[in-house]
């Protein structure tokens, strides 16, 4: 048996159908992976990079501008099976934070990096860098003119004129379970419009957009990032599964009811448990993702 899912994000989605091309490409190479042999953790990684090089989604190249007009990106990584884990923040430059975070994980003692030290570590394992230019979009330059002219820090696409404050949240995320019954998660994101100070969001702390423990689930959320970090979010979902014995389904949904109860938070996530039974929620109006099977995929918009 194996499982996949990712996602794009959540909110109140302009032309969903655009994406629907890039999450079924994905979805079906992740599952071909999966159908080979694959890990978890390389299949994660894999579908998180190719989601990362596509300027549609808020991750690697098309990430959204920070106030000072730059590329800032957050990633996370962990295994399921042995509960290591790697993350990186405020990084820029790096084509794959991902395959930053996998690095951390592997070949370092530690499971968080940051900034310039983050980056003097990618030079040293030989991480492939591209300049600026590849990361910004016209449309990323357009949308950061508008939330500077409105003074406002925004989620990806949010709709500056949107009264009811409905708002697609772009970060990428994957997880799955492996033929060997690994979890894995994997978590990357440019953060929100318009960001500041070194600001970093909940995509890659562990436990709060990123959880994967084989004794329970693998989680990957988008959302107001603040809010997550508050209600840990992704270690919630797991902490119902492991100490509630409940299912993919009734977890996820619980956990999306806590974070709007405890915080108002707003946002999604997705999650597969280790009996391979897969499932998402969300409170916003929509959430971009993929999942399949042996048998199936099916993308929803
Ligand atoms: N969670 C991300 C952050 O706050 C944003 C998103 O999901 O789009 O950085």
């Amino acid at each position: 048996m194996f499982r996949l899912m990712i996602h794009g994000g959540a909110g109140a989605i302009q032309s969903p159908e655009k994406y629907r091309p890039s999450l079924e490409k994905i979805i079906k190479e992740g599952r071909q992976m999966l159908k080979g042999g694959a890990s978890a953790l390389d299949t994660v990684e894999k579908c998180v990079q190719l989601l990362e090089d596509d300027p549609l989604f808020n991750a690697g190249r098309g990430s959204v501008l920070t106030h000072k007009k730059e590329v800032e990106c957050d990633a996370s990584i962990m295994d399921g099976l042995s509960l290591k884990a790697g993350a990186v923040a405020g990084i820029s430059g790096v084509k794959n934070p991902i395959t930053l975070a996998r690095a951390i994980m592997e070949k370092s003692e530690f499971v968080f990096l940051i900034g310039k030290g983050a980056k003097e570590f990618a030079k040293l394992h030989n991480i492939k860098f591209e300049p600026q230019d590849y990361f910004i979009t016209e449309e990323r330059k357009n949308q950061i003119k508008e939330a500077l002219e409105n003074n406002k820090v925004v989620l990806d696409h949010s709709d500056l004129n949107n009264k009811t404050n409905e708002k697609k949240l772009g970060t990428v995320g994957a997880i799955a379970l492996d033929k060997n019954g690994n979890l894995a998660s994997a978590t990357s994101t440019g953060g929100i419009v318009n960001k500041q100070f070194g600001r970093v969001g909940d995509s890659p702390v562990i436990g709060a957009g990123t959880y994967a423990d084989n004794n329970s689930c693998a989680v990957s959320c988008t959302g107001y990032g603040e809010q997550f970090l508050r209600a840990t979010v992704a270690r919630t979902a797991s902490a119902f599964v492991e100490f509630q014995k409940k299912d993919a389904q009734s977890a996820a949904k619980a956990t999306i009811k806590y974070l709007q109860e405890k915080v108002s938070g707003l946002g999604g996530l997705i999650i597969i448990d280790k009996n391979g039974n897969m499932a998402s929620a969300y409170n916003t109006p929509g959430l971009l993702y993929a999942k399949a099977s042996e048998k199936t995929i099916e993308v929803f918009v």
